[in-house]
Order: C-alpha cells, then sequence, then structure tokens
C-alpha cells in the first residue's frame, strides 16, 4: 500500500519505471481523443464536479487511461469523497501512476498523471479514509472502464495449494462460486494421469478451476481464501504431502488477475511466520481429473486425510460467502 510519505518522495525524488512508456505527438493525442479528453489529459484541464461519467458509480470495474489503456484503479477501492470527482484510496499498481508536485494557484499540490503516457488525471490529496489515508481524486474524462465486471459474467480462476481433493472441498458451495473442478495444471505433459502426476515429473500441480460471478465472490475473496487455507510458506510441499505436484501456485488468466493475485500476497505476507512461496504463473491449460476425483469429499464421507490449515480470519469469510468452511 501507498502512503503520502511515498507519493512526496516520487514527487520530489523521480518515479518508480512503469511497466511501458508511450510516447505521441500533440497531433496524434489530438486526433485520437475527444476534445474534453484532449483537454484534461494533455492540458491539465479539470472538469466540472459532479459532471463526470464516474462520479457516484460504484459498480465492480478496472479504469484505466483513457489516452493508453494502462490499468489504473480498481473499483473496491473508490470511495464516495463528496467532492463530485471519482476518488479512490490506491492505485493499482505503485508504478501506475507518475506523481509531480504542483505549486499552481498559490497552492502546495501532488499532481497525478498516467506513467506509461504522461496524461493528466487529477491530484492526490492525503485526506482520504484510512488505512491508506489517500484521496486521489480523478477525472472521470480521464478514465475509461477496462473491464466491466457485471452480474451473471463468470470468470475463471485456477489455484493449487496440495491435495486437490481439500481444495475443492473448501471452494465448493461459497456463494456466487458455480463449479470447481479437480485437474492438472502447469506442467509439460499433456492429458496427464493421476499416476504421471503422482511421480512427480509431469511438471503439473493439483489444481482446482474455478468458475465465479465476480459480482458477488471477487477475484480478490477467492486468492485471500486460498492463501489463508493452505500452508503457502512450504516450498513443494502440503503437510506430509511432497512434491512439485503439491506447490503453492496460482495461475492467473489475465492481467488484472495477476496484478491482484500479486497484491494478495503483499498485503497477507505479515499473517505468516515464514516468508510467502506461492507461485504466480500465466495459465496455460487445464486437465480435468479422473473422475473419482470429482467431489471426492461428497462421495468419500468421513474420509479423514484434509487437514486443511485454516486461519482464523477464513472465517470472516464463511459469514460472508457461506459454504462448508470449518
Ligand atoms: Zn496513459
Amino acid at each position: 500500500m501507498l502512503t503520502w510519505k511515498e507519493i512526496l518522495q516520487f514527487a520530489r525524488h523521480g518515479n518508480p519505471t512503469p511497466d511501458k512508456t508511450i510516447v505521441k505527438s500533440d497531433a496524434d493525442w489530438k486526433a485520437q481523443l475527444t476534445p474534453d479528453q484532449y483537454r484534461i489529459t494533455r492540458q491539465h484541464g479539470t472538469e466540472r464536479p459532479f459532471s463526470g461519467e464516474y462520479c457516484g458509480v460504484f459498480e465492480l470495474a478496472l479504469y484505466a487511461c483513457v489516452c493508453c489503456g494502462t490499468l489504473l484503479f480498481d473499483a473496491r477501492e473508490k470511495f464516495e469523497s463528496g467532492t463530485g470527482w471519482p476518488s479512490f484510496t490506491q492505485p493499482i499498481k505503485a508504478n501506475a501512476i507518475k506523481y509531480i508536485e504542483d505549486l499552481s494557484h498559490g497552492m502546495q499540490r501532488v499532481e497525478t498523471r498516467c506513467n506509461s503516457c504522461d496524461a493528466h488525471l487529477g491530484h492526490v490529496f492525503p485526506d482520504g479514509p484510512q488505512p491508506s489515508g489517500l484521496r486521489y481524486c480523478m477525472n472521470s474524462v480521464a478514465l475509461q472502464k477496462a473491464e466491466a465486471l457485471q452480474a451473471g459474467k463468470t470468470e475463471t480462476a485456477t489455484f493449487g495449494g496440495g491435495c486437490f481433493w481439500c481444495t475443492e472441498a473448501l471452494f465448493e458451495s461459497l456463494k456466487g462460486v458455480h463449479s470447481v473442478v479437480s485437474g492438472y495444471s502447469g506442467g509439460q505433459v499433456q492429458n496427464p494421469t493421476y499416476k504421471q502426476v503422482c511421480s512427480g515429473i509431469t511438471g503439473h500441480a493439483e489444481v482446482v478451476q474455478i468458475t465465479y460471478d465476480p459480482a458477488i465472490i471477487s477475484y480478490k475473496d477467492l486468492v485471500t481464501l486460498h492463501i489463508l487455507s493452505h500452508d503457502p510458506t512450504t516450498l513443494n510441499r502440503q503437510g506430509a504431502d511432497e512434491g512439485t505436484q503439491y506447490r503453492s501456485v496460482i495461475f492467473f488468466h489475465n492481467d488484472a488477475q495477476k496484478i491482484t493475485a500479486r497484491k494478495v500476497l503483499e498485503e497477507l505476507k505479515s499473517e505468516f511466520k515464514q516468508p510467502i512461496v506461492t507461485e504466480v504463473s500465466a495459465f496455460t491449460e487445464f486437465y480435468k481429473a479422473e473422475a473419482y476425483h470429482q467431489d471426492y469429499f461428497k462421495n468419500n464421507p468421513g474420509q479423514p486425510y484434509c487437514q486443511v490449515v485454516i486461519h482464523p480470519k477464513v472465517k470472516k469469510f464463511k459469514e460472508k460467502f457461506g459454504g462448508k468452511l470449518k
């Protein structure tokens, strides 16, 4: 989480390097943007308060720079500031925003720009809600919705955290989760068998593939629950189960998932005595496991195998999303 102290540091001594840099001529920006977008982002304009499209809007979405499409903010960090401009407590990534000390109009302020294309976005003030205490005061015109997470539209998450029987049991029957399928992912062998995966030479991890409704349960919730319900600090091991097939892993399906996963791991660092070793890799292929692995606990009642380590904070998820969490 970025602090005001770090922002002042960036504004005065240099910003972190962006993931990409976009340089265009003024004429190109003028041709690409509407007159309002051009005036605000390229000429440091400000839209009238309460006039912007995203003022007072709180549905799930990711916001990107209107000029270059770089992801800047997550609606989950948006709050009602009452100012008439969309306000956020944090950017999506520390290097997404550029900070510049702005001494115009006889005030001492910190201007925010897109760190990739230099678009003027607004300002940031140290009077936002806790825990960050920050208020990113943005022009709606400078933003575009990158990914609308609408009700009814399902998404996929893929996690490994030891034996998939246990992981599947954990996620099944949570509100917003449509299906949980056990399988193999992340290795080199096509259509592997359980026996091959157990030998530890396929590179595959035992994983669950979760289909969920992001309007009800967010990817952030799923990642948090995943990390808090196994031991993410033991490399290639969960309890007595040892081997790369039992590694702690998050296979992300898009950039937004990658960013969220990394953010959650950072936020949960302090919950564990040892460093988190969870792998965060791009999803490639998922192979469904043999039928007898699906719904293992439903079909084998009384099976005492799963000794899932549940963090006390998981209780909160049980209250919110139901399910069979212990
Ligand atoms: Zn930009």
